[in-house]
Protein backbone atom coordinates (compact mmCIF):
# COMPACT_ATOMS: atom_id res chain seq x y z
CA UNK A 1 0.00 0.00 0.00
CA UNK A 2 1.51 3.52 -1.13
CA UNK A 3 1.92 5.71 2.06
CA UNK A 4 1.51 9.03 0.74
CA UNK A 5 1.47 12.45 2.26
CA UNK A 6 -0.87 13.65 0.46
CA UNK A 7 -4.32 12.03 0.37
CA UNK A 8 -6.46 10.98 -2.28
CA UNK A 9 -10.91 11.17 -1.89
CA UNK A 10 -12.16 9.42 -4.60
CA UNK A 11 -15.77 9.44 -5.38
CA UNK A 12 -17.96 6.53 -5.77
CA UNK A 13 -20.26 5.66 -8.44
CA UNK A 14 -21.06 2.71 -10.22
CA UNK A 15 -17.41 1.76 -11.94
CA UNK A 16 -16.12 1.58 -8.24
CA UNK A 17 -19.20 1.20 -5.61
CA UNK A 18 -18.31 -2.46 -5.01
CA UNK A 19 -16.86 -4.34 -1.92
CA UNK A 20 -14.29 -5.64 -4.23
CA UNK A 21 -13.39 -3.09 -5.82
CA UNK A 22 -13.10 -0.59 -3.14
CA UNK A 23 -10.89 -2.77 -1.43
CA UNK A 24 -8.54 -2.69 -4.38
CA UNK A 25 -8.59 1.23 -4.52
CA UNK A 26 -7.60 1.10 -0.78
CA UNK A 27 -4.97 -0.60 -1.66
CA UNK A 28 -3.77 1.24 -4.49
CA UNK A 29 -3.63 4.04 -2.09
CA UNK A 30 -7.63 5.62 -1.60
CA UNK A 31 -7.83 7.33 1.63
CA UNK A 32 -11.16 8.98 1.85
CA UNK A 33 -14.32 7.82 -0.18
CA UNK A 34 -16.74 10.14 -1.09
CA UNK A 35 -20.76 9.42 -1.74
CA UNK A 36 -22.07 11.92 -3.82
CA UNK A 37 -25.86 12.47 -2.63
CA UNK A 38 -26.49 14.55 -6.51
CA UNK A 39 -26.20 11.00 -7.82
CA UNK A 40 -26.80 8.76 -5.00
CA UNK A 41 -30.15 7.87 -3.15
CA UNK A 42 -30.05 6.86 0.64
CA UNK A 43 -30.64 2.94 0.09
CA UNK A 44 -27.04 3.14 -2.61
CA UNK A 45 -25.41 5.54 0.19
CA UNK A 46 -26.21 2.89 3.12
CA UNK A 47 -24.92 -0.14 1.25
CA UNK A 48 -21.98 1.99 0.41
CA UNK A 49 -21.16 3.39 4.39
CA UNK A 50 -21.56 -0.19 5.78
CA UNK A 51 -18.88 -1.53 2.72
CA UNK A 52 -16.46 0.92 3.83
CA UNK A 53 -16.97 0.09 7.62
CA UNK A 54 -16.57 -3.48 6.97
CA UNK A 55 -13.69 -2.63 5.35
CA UNK A 56 -12.25 -1.38 7.61
CA UNK A 57 -12.92 -4.05 10.58
CA UNK A 58 -11.73 -6.45 7.86
CA UNK A 59 -8.18 -4.26 7.15
CA UNK A 60 -7.45 -2.60 10.48
CA UNK A 61 -7.94 0.41 8.35
CA UNK A 62 -9.24 3.95 8.78
CA UNK A 63 -10.73 4.84 5.18
CA UNK A 64 -12.96 8.02 5.91
CA UNK A 65 -16.47 8.70 4.61
CA UNK A 66 -16.95 12.55 2.92
CA UNK A 67 -20.80 12.28 2.16
CA UNK A 68 -21.22 15.27 0.01
CA UNK A 69 -24.30 17.34 -0.03
CA UNK A 70 -25.34 18.70 -3.28
CA UNK A 71 -26.47 21.95 -2.22
CA UNK A 72 -29.00 24.42 -3.88
CA UNK A 73 -27.91 23.14 -7.63
CA UNK A 74 -29.62 25.16 -10.20
CA UNK A 75 -31.05 22.99 -13.20
CA UNK A 76 -33.30 23.55 -16.19
CA UNK A 77 -36.46 21.35 -16.74
CA UNK A 78 -36.68 18.23 -19.55
CA UNK A 79 -36.08 19.74 -22.87
CA UNK A 80 -37.34 18.71 -25.99
CA UNK A 81 -34.91 16.70 -28.06
CA UNK A 82 -32.34 18.64 -30.60
CA UNK A 83 -33.14 22.35 -28.89
CA UNK A 84 -30.37 24.74 -30.04
CA UNK A 85 -29.62 28.28 -29.00
CA UNK A 86 -28.77 30.79 -31.54
CA UNK A 87 -26.89 34.12 -30.99
CA UNK A 88 -29.74 36.49 -29.99
CA UNK A 89 -32.38 34.05 -29.26
CA UNK A 90 -34.52 34.99 -26.59
CA UNK A 91 -34.72 32.62 -23.69
CA UNK A 92 -37.49 32.80 -21.40
CA UNK A 93 -37.23 31.05 -18.02
CA UNK A 94 -40.15 29.62 -16.42
CA UNK A 95 -41.52 28.90 -13.02
CA UNK A 96 -44.14 26.06 -14.57
CA UNK A 97 -42.54 22.70 -14.64
CA UNK A 98 -43.53 21.66 -18.63
CA UNK A 99 -41.41 20.39 -21.52
CA UNK A 100 -39.10 22.84 -22.58
CA UNK A 101 -37.73 23.69 -25.86
CA UNK A 102 -35.43 26.81 -27.34
CA UNK A 103 -37.38 29.07 -26.69
CA UNK A 104 -38.77 28.38 -23.21
CA UNK A 105 -37.30 26.59 -20.52
CA UNK A 106 -38.15 25.24 -16.50
CA UNK A 107 -36.35 26.52 -13.48
CA UNK A 108 -36.30 24.74 -10.66
CA UNK A 109 -35.33 28.08 -8.60
CA UNK A 110 -39.22 29.86 -7.94
CA UNK A 111 -37.51 33.07 -6.80
CA UNK A 112 -34.69 33.44 -9.92
CA UNK A 113 -37.17 36.08 -11.60
CA UNK A 114 -37.22 38.00 -8.08
CA UNK A 115 -33.68 37.69 -7.40
CA UNK A 116 -32.21 38.53 -10.83
CA UNK A 117 -31.19 42.18 -12.82
CA UNK A 118 -31.40 42.91 -15.98
CA UNK A 119 -27.60 42.75 -16.95
CA UNK A 120 -26.38 39.71 -15.34
CA UNK A 121 -25.63 36.54 -16.71
CA UNK A 122 -27.14 32.64 -16.68
CA UNK A 123 -24.80 30.18 -17.87
CA UNK A 124 -26.28 26.60 -18.65
CA UNK A 125 -24.44 23.37 -19.33
CA UNK A 126 -21.11 24.00 -17.30
CA UNK A 127 -20.71 27.39 -18.70
CA UNK A 128 -20.99 25.68 -22.73
CA UNK A 129 -24.47 28.51 -23.03
CA UNK A 130 -24.36 31.90 -21.73
CA UNK A 131 -27.35 34.55 -21.82
CA UNK A 132 -28.02 37.97 -20.23
CA UNK A 133 -31.33 39.01 -18.97
CA UNK A 134 -33.16 41.47 -20.46
CA UNK A 135 -36.58 41.54 -18.86
CA UNK A 136 -38.13 40.20 -15.47
CA UNK A 137 -41.33 40.62 -14.18
CA UNK A 138 -41.34 39.18 -11.02
CA UNK A 139 -42.38 35.59 -12.89
CA UNK A 140 -40.50 34.78 -16.05
CA UNK A 141 -37.43 36.37 -16.89
CA UNK A 142 -36.28 36.59 -20.71
CA UNK A 143 -32.73 36.37 -21.77
CA UNK A 144 -30.71 37.05 -24.97
CA UNK A 145 -27.98 34.23 -26.07
CA UNK A 146 -24.61 35.20 -25.92
CA UNK A 147 -22.98 32.09 -26.52
CA UNK A 148 -25.06 29.32 -28.21
CA UNK A 149 -25.24 25.90 -28.34
CA UNK A 150 -27.57 22.49 -27.88
CA UNK A 151 -29.88 23.03 -24.75
CA UNK A 152 -30.02 19.70 -23.28
CA UNK A 153 -32.35 18.30 -20.22
CA UNK A 154 -31.64 19.21 -16.71
CA UNK A 155 -28.10 21.09 -17.47
CA UNK A 156 -27.07 22.79 -14.41
CA UNK A 157 -27.67 26.58 -14.06
CA UNK A 158 -24.66 29.10 -12.51
CA UNK A 159 -25.90 32.88 -11.79
CA UNK A 160 -21.96 34.38 -11.05
CA UNK A 161 -23.75 37.58 -10.95
CA UNK A 162 -26.68 37.29 -8.90
CA UNK A 163 -27.34 36.74 -4.92
CA UNK A 164 -29.22 33.72 -4.84
CA UNK A 165 -31.73 33.90 -1.83
CA UNK A 166 -32.46 30.33 -1.58
CA UNK A 167 -30.79 28.36 1.59
CA UNK A 168 -27.60 26.63 1.68
CA UNK A 169 -29.18 23.47 2.84
CA UNK A 170 -32.49 22.36 0.35
CA UNK A 171 -35.15 20.12 1.98
CA UNK A 172 -33.39 17.43 -0.21
CA UNK A 173 -29.74 17.81 1.82
CA UNK A 174 -31.52 18.14 5.14
CA UNK A 175 -32.74 14.48 4.19
CA UNK A 176 -29.10 13.37 3.10
CA UNK A 177 -27.75 15.30 6.03
CA UNK A 178 -30.04 12.72 8.18
CA UNK A 179 -28.99 9.60 6.53
CA UNK A 180 -25.09 11.03 6.97
CA UNK A 181 -25.56 11.92 10.56
CA UNK A 182 -26.92 8.46 11.27
CA UNK A 183 -24.32 7.07 10.20
CA UNK A 184 -21.73 9.72 11.88
CA UNK A 185 -19.35 9.95 8.70
CA UNK A 186 -16.05 11.48 9.65
CA UNK A 187 -16.64 14.35 6.66
CA UNK A 188 -19.93 16.48 5.20
CA UNK A 189 -19.32 18.25 2.05
CA UNK A 190 -21.60 21.31 1.96
CA UNK A 191 -21.84 22.61 -1.68
CA UNK A 192 -22.17 26.52 -2.68
CA UNK A 193 -21.19 27.96 0.63
CA UNK A 194 -21.43 31.52 0.38
CA UNK A 195 -20.88 32.66 4.06
CA UNK A 196 -19.85 31.46 6.87
CA UNK A 197 -23.49 31.63 8.51
CA UNK A 198 -24.37 29.08 5.88
CA UNK A 199 -21.09 26.88 7.77
CA UNK A 200 -22.94 28.13 11.54
CA UNK A 201 -26.16 26.76 9.81
CA UNK A 202 -24.70 22.91 9.43
CA UNK A 203 -22.47 22.71 12.55
CA UNK A 204 -25.87 23.38 14.52
CA UNK A 205 -27.51 20.12 12.82
CA UNK A 206 -24.74 18.29 12.69
CA UNK A 207 -24.51 19.55 16.79
CA UNK A 208 -28.14 18.82 17.33
CA UNK A 209 -27.73 15.49 16.10
CA UNK A 210 -24.81 14.61 18.61
CA UNK A 211 -22.64 13.63 15.69
CA UNK A 212 -19.28 14.06 15.30
CA UNK A 213 -19.13 14.53 11.35
CA UNK A 214 -16.54 17.58 10.36
CA UNK A 215 -17.36 20.15 7.48
CA UNK A 216 -15.58 20.72 4.58
CA UNK A 217 -16.99 23.53 2.49
CA UNK A 218 -16.95 23.43 -1.06
CA UNK A 219 -15.80 27.13 -2.55
CA UNK A 220 -17.79 27.46 -6.16
CA UNK A 221 -19.31 30.79 -5.55
CA UNK A 222 -17.20 33.95 -6.23
CA UNK A 223 -19.27 35.52 -2.63
CA UNK A 224 -17.09 32.54 -0.80
CA UNK A 225 -13.58 33.83 -2.50
CA UNK A 226 -14.25 37.01 -1.25
CA UNK A 227 -15.16 35.65 2.25
CA UNK A 228 -12.59 33.56 2.33
CA UNK A 229 -11.15 34.37 5.44
CA UNK A 230 -14.15 34.22 7.56
CA UNK A 231 -15.30 30.77 5.76
CA UNK A 232 -11.86 29.02 6.49
CA UNK A 233 -12.23 30.11 10.29
CA UNK A 234 -15.26 28.56 10.57
CA UNK A 235 -15.05 25.44 8.37
CA UNK A 236 -13.34 22.39 9.36
CA UNK A 237 -11.63 21.94 5.75
CA UNK A 238 -12.00 23.52 2.72
CA UNK A 239 -12.57 21.30 -0.68
CA UNK A 240 -11.02 23.95 -4.26
CA UNK A 241 -14.04 22.71 -6.31
CA UNK A 242 -12.84 23.95 -9.42
CA UNK A 243 -15.83 22.90 -11.70
CA UNK A 244 -18.69 24.94 -10.55
CA UNK A 245 -15.67 27.28 -9.50
CA UNK A 246 -14.61 27.53 -12.92
CA UNK A 247 -17.93 28.35 -14.25
CA UNK A 248 -19.06 30.90 -11.88
CA UNK A 249 -15.67 33.12 -11.95
CA UNK A 250 -13.82 33.39 -15.09
CA UNK A 251 -11.65 30.19 -15.57
CA UNK A 252 -8.35 31.77 -15.70
CA UNK A 253 -8.99 32.98 -12.19
CA UNK A 254 -8.88 29.27 -11.09
CA UNK A 255 -5.28 28.82 -10.70
CA UNK A 256 -4.63 32.29 -8.33
CA UNK A 257 -7.60 31.13 -5.68
CA UNK A 258 -6.76 27.85 -5.93
CA UNK A 259 -2.97 29.36 -4.68
CA UNK A 260 -4.49 31.65 -2.29
CA UNK A 261 -6.58 29.14 -1.10
CA UNK A 262 -4.15 26.69 -0.34
CA UNK A 263 -1.94 29.35 1.73
CA UNK A 264 -4.53 30.79 3.60
CA UNK A 265 -5.78 27.01 4.88
CA UNK A 266 -2.06 26.33 5.89
CA UNK A 267 -1.97 29.46 7.80
CA UNK A 268 -5.26 28.54 9.48
CA UNK A 269 -4.50 24.83 10.22
CA UNK A 270 -7.37 23.78 7.64
CA UNK A 271 -7.18 20.60 5.41
CA UNK A 272 -7.53 21.50 2.02
CA UNK A 273 -8.92 19.54 -0.96
CA UNK A 274 -8.14 20.20 -4.82
CA UNK A 275 -10.79 18.76 -6.86
CA UNK A 276 -12.66 18.29 -10.21
CA UNK A 277 -10.99 17.11 -13.44
CA UNK A 278 -7.77 15.91 -12.06
CA UNK A 279 -7.47 13.12 -14.07
CA UNK A 280 -10.52 13.87 -16.41
CA UNK A 281 -9.17 12.19 -19.64
CA UNK A 282 -9.30 8.35 -17.53
CA UNK A 283 -12.88 8.62 -17.79
CA UNK A 284 -12.46 6.63 -21.49
CA UNK A 285 -8.56 6.73 -21.31
CA UNK A 286 -6.19 3.92 -19.42
CA UNK A 287 -3.60 7.24 -19.11
CA UNK A 288 -3.93 10.89 -18.15
CA UNK A 289 -2.92 13.64 -20.54
CA UNK A 290 0.59 15.19 -19.40
CA UNK A 291 -1.13 18.65 -18.55
CA UNK A 292 -3.37 16.38 -15.72
CA UNK A 293 -0.59 14.65 -14.39
CA UNK A 294 1.03 18.55 -14.45
CA UNK A 295 -2.10 19.69 -12.38
CA UNK A 296 -2.26 16.74 -9.90
CA UNK A 297 1.86 17.27 -9.08
CA UNK A 298 1.19 21.62 -8.64
CA UNK A 299 -1.28 20.53 -6.74
CA UNK A 300 1.07 18.38 -4.18
CA UNK A 301 3.43 20.93 -4.66
CA UNK A 302 1.44 23.90 -3.99
CA UNK A 303 0.54 21.66 -0.47
CA UNK A 304 -2.74 20.38 -1.26
CA UNK A 305 -4.20 18.00 1.95
CA UNK A 306 -5.94 15.89 -0.56
CA UNK A 307 -6.64 15.59 -4.15
CA UNK A 308 -9.92 14.24 -5.53
CA UNK A 309 -11.13 12.08 -8.30
CA UNK A 310 -14.93 12.44 -9.26
CA UNK A 311 -16.03 11.24 -12.68
CA UNK A 312 -12.74 9.08 -12.79
CA UNK A 313 -13.75 6.60 -10.51
CA UNK A 314 -17.25 6.60 -10.00
CA UNK A 315 -18.20 6.65 -13.70
CA UNK A 316 -14.68 6.31 -15.44
CA UNK A 317 -13.95 2.78 -17.52
CA UNK A 318 -10.41 2.24 -15.24
CA UNK A 319 -11.09 3.20 -11.68
CA UNK A 320 -8.47 1.67 -9.93
CA UNK A 321 -6.20 2.69 -12.92
CA UNK A 322 -6.80 6.19 -12.35
CA UNK A 323 -5.94 5.26 -8.51
CA UNK A 324 -2.56 3.59 -9.29
CA UNK A 325 -1.47 6.65 -11.47
CA UNK A 326 -2.37 9.22 -9.36
CA UNK A 327 -0.75 7.31 -6.30
CA UNK A 328 2.13 7.19 -8.96
CA UNK A 329 2.44 10.97 -9.43
CA UNK A 330 1.94 11.52 -5.54
CA UNK A 331 4.80 9.28 -4.72
CA UNK A 332 6.99 10.94 -7.33
CA UNK A 333 6.59 14.31 -6.32
CA UNK A 334 7.05 13.68 -2.96
CA UNK A 335 10.29 12.09 -3.40
CA UNK A 336 11.92 14.51 -5.19
CA UNK A 337 11.41 16.33 -1.29
CA UNK A 338 10.61 19.80 -3.77
CA UNK A 339 6.74 20.08 -1.86
CA UNK A 340 5.89 23.09 -0.08
CA UNK A 341 7.29 21.90 3.34
CA UNK A 342 7.97 24.33 5.80
CA UNK A 343 5.38 26.99 6.45
CA UNK A 344 6.68 29.74 8.98
CA UNK A 345 3.53 30.40 11.01
CA UNK A 346 4.29 30.56 14.16
CA UNK A 347 1.14 31.17 16.63
CA UNK A 348 0.57 34.57 18.42
CA UNK A 349 1.24 34.97 21.89
CA UNK A 350 -1.73 34.33 24.11
CA UNK A 351 -3.77 33.08 21.49
CA UNK A 352 -6.82 30.73 21.88
CA UNK A 353 -5.03 27.88 22.50
CA UNK A 354 -1.03 29.12 22.19
CA UNK A 355 0.41 26.69 24.49
CA UNK A 356 -1.09 23.75 22.14
CA UNK A 357 -0.17 25.85 19.19
CA UNK A 358 3.44 26.09 20.27
CA UNK A 359 4.06 22.75 21.12
CA UNK A 360 2.89 22.16 18.16
CA UNK A 361 4.47 24.36 15.91
CA UNK A 362 8.00 23.49 18.24
CA UNK A 363 7.94 20.03 17.66
CA UNK A 364 7.68 20.36 13.55
CA UNK A 365 10.85 22.65 13.73
CA UNK A 366 12.62 20.27 16.09
CA UNK A 367 11.88 17.68 13.85
CA UNK A 368 13.03 18.89 10.92
CA UNK A 369 15.90 20.23 12.70
CA UNK A 370 17.26 16.89 14.91
CA UNK A 371 16.00 14.74 11.63
CA UNK A 372 13.66 13.11 13.87
CA UNK A 373 11.77 10.42 12.34
CA UNK A 374 8.52 10.60 13.70
CA UNK A 375 6.11 12.91 15.39
CA UNK A 376 4.41 11.08 18.06
CA UNK A 377 0.64 12.61 19.62
CA UNK A 378 -1.80 11.49 21.55
CA UNK A 379 -5.20 13.05 20.69
CA UNK A 380 -8.49 13.31 21.81
CA UNK A 381 -9.73 15.50 18.97
CA UNK A 382 -7.49 15.64 16.60
CA UNK A 383 -6.89 18.68 16.95
CA UNK A 384 -2.63 18.45 17.42
CA UNK A 385 -2.82 16.43 14.38
CA UNK A 386 -4.10 19.18 12.39
CA UNK A 387 -1.62 21.78 13.59
CA UNK A 388 1.10 19.81 13.21
CA UNK A 389 0.23 18.83 9.85
CA UNK A 390 -0.57 22.79 8.38
CA UNK A 391 3.65 23.29 9.61
CA UNK A 392 4.55 21.06 6.95
CA UNK A 393 7.10 18.74 8.63
CA UNK A 394 8.98 16.17 6.98
CA UNK A 395 9.04 13.56 9.34
CA UNK A 396 5.77 11.29 9.59
CA UNK A 397 2.92 12.41 11.64
CA UNK A 398 1.67 9.64 14.17
CA UNK A 399 -1.61 10.20 16.06
CA UNK A 400 -2.77 7.77 18.53
CA UNK A 401 -6.56 8.08 19.66
CA UNK A 402 -9.01 5.73 21.28
CA UNK A 403 -11.54 7.92 19.41
CA UNK A 404 -12.08 5.31 16.47
CA UNK A 405 -14.01 8.39 14.07
CA UNK A 406 -10.91 10.77 14.64
CA UNK A 407 -9.02 7.82 13.63
CA UNK A 408 -10.69 8.08 10.13
CA UNK A 409 -11.33 11.40 10.26
CA UNK A 410 -7.50 12.48 9.87
CA UNK A 411 -7.46 10.10 6.76
CA UNK A 412 -7.45 13.16 5.47
CA UNK A 413 -4.49 15.57 6.73
CA UNK A 414 -1.54 16.10 4.75
CA UNK A 415 1.22 13.27 6.46
CA UNK A 416 -0.96 12.58 9.35
CA UNK A 417 -1.47 8.97 10.01
CA UNK A 418 -3.79 7.30 12.30
CA UNK A 419 -3.23 4.40 14.74
CA UNK A 420 -5.92 3.12 17.46
CA UNK A 421 -4.89 3.43 21.66
CA UNK A 422 -6.92 3.42 24.41
CA UNK A 423 -4.49 2.44 27.26
CA UNK A 424 -3.96 5.86 29.07
CA UNK A 425 -2.24 4.62 31.79
CA UNK A 426 0.90 6.70 32.85
CA UNK A 427 3.15 9.12 30.68
CA UNK A 428 5.91 7.24 30.73
CA UNK A 429 4.29 3.82 30.19
CA UNK A 430 2.16 5.10 27.32
CA UNK A 431 5.02 6.61 25.32
CA UNK A 432 7.20 3.29 25.68
CA UNK A 433 4.13 1.82 24.24
CA UNK A 434 3.60 3.82 21.13
CA UNK A 435 7.70 4.03 20.69
CA UNK A 436 7.24 0.38 20.17
CA UNK A 437 3.82 0.50 18.23
CA UNK A 438 5.80 2.91 15.73
CA UNK A 439 8.47 0.66 15.50
CA UNK A 440 6.90 -2.54 15.32
CA UNK A 441 5.24 -1.11 12.27
CA UNK A 442 8.63 -0.12 10.90
CA UNK A 443 7.57 3.55 11.13
CA UNK A 444 10.92 4.16 13.21
CA UNK A 445 13.83 1.67 13.98
CA UNK A 446 16.22 1.48 16.46
CA UNK A 447 18.23 4.50 17.36
CA UNK A 448 15.97 6.88 15.42
CA UNK A 449 14.95 10.05 17.06
CA UNK A 450 11.18 11.01 17.98
CA UNK A 451 9.14 13.66 19.19
CA UNK A 452 6.50 13.11 21.51
CA UNK A 453 4.08 15.58 22.67
CA UNK A 454 1.07 15.21 25.17
CA UNK A 455 -0.98 16.60 27.71
CA UNK A 456 0.47 16.52 31.45
CA UNK A 457 -0.91 14.67 32.78
CA UNK A 458 -2.27 12.26 30.58
CA UNK A 459 -5.64 11.20 32.01
CA UNK A 460 -7.08 14.73 32.30
CA UNK A 461 -7.46 15.13 28.59
CA UNK A 462 -6.07 18.70 28.91
CA UNK A 463 -4.09 20.94 26.99
CA UNK A 464 -1.23 19.58 25.00
CA UNK A 465 1.56 21.16 27.49
CA UNK A 466 4.76 19.17 27.05
CA UNK A 467 7.65 17.91 24.45
CA UNK A 468 10.28 15.48 24.41
CA UNK A 469 12.32 14.07 21.87
CA UNK A 470 13.78 10.31 22.81
CA UNK A 471 15.65 7.43 21.04
CA UNK A 472 13.88 4.25 20.11
CA UNK A 473 15.69 1.32 21.66
C1 LIG B 1 -17.08 20.92 -8.27
O1 LIG B 1 -17.94 21.68 -8.73
O2 LIG B 1 -15.87 20.99 -8.57
C2 LIG B 1 -17.49 19.89 -7.30
C3 LIG B 1 -16.62 19.15 -6.66
O3 LIG B 1 -18.82 19.79 -7.05
P1 LIG B 1 -19.79 18.58 -7.44
O4 LIG B 1 -18.94 17.52 -8.06
O5 LIG B 1 -20.40 18.17 -6.17
O6 LIG B 1 -20.76 19.20 -8.37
Amino acid sequence: MPINKTKIVATLGPASGNKEMMQKLIEAGVNVFRINFSHSNHSDAEDLIKIIRDLNIENNGNTAILADLQGPKLRIGVVEEGAVLEIGDILTFSPIDEIGNAKKVFMNYSQFAKDVKVGERVLMDDGKLVTEVVETDGVEVKAKVIQGGPLKSKKGVNLPNTKVSLPCLTPKDLADLKIALKHDVEWIGLSFVRSADDVRELRNYIQESGASSRIISKIEKPEAVIEIDEIIEETDAIMVARGDLGVEVPMQGVPLIQKMIVNKCHKMARPVVIATQMMESMIESMSPTRAEVNDVANSVLDGADAVMLSGETSVGKYPLTVIEAMSKIVSHVEESGQVQTESENPPKYKSNRFITDSICYNASKIADQVGASAILTMTFSGYTGFKISSHRPKTNIIVFTANRSILNMVSLIWGVRGFYYDKMESTDSTFEEIKQIVKNKNIVSEGDLVIKIASMPLQNKGTTNMLKISEIH
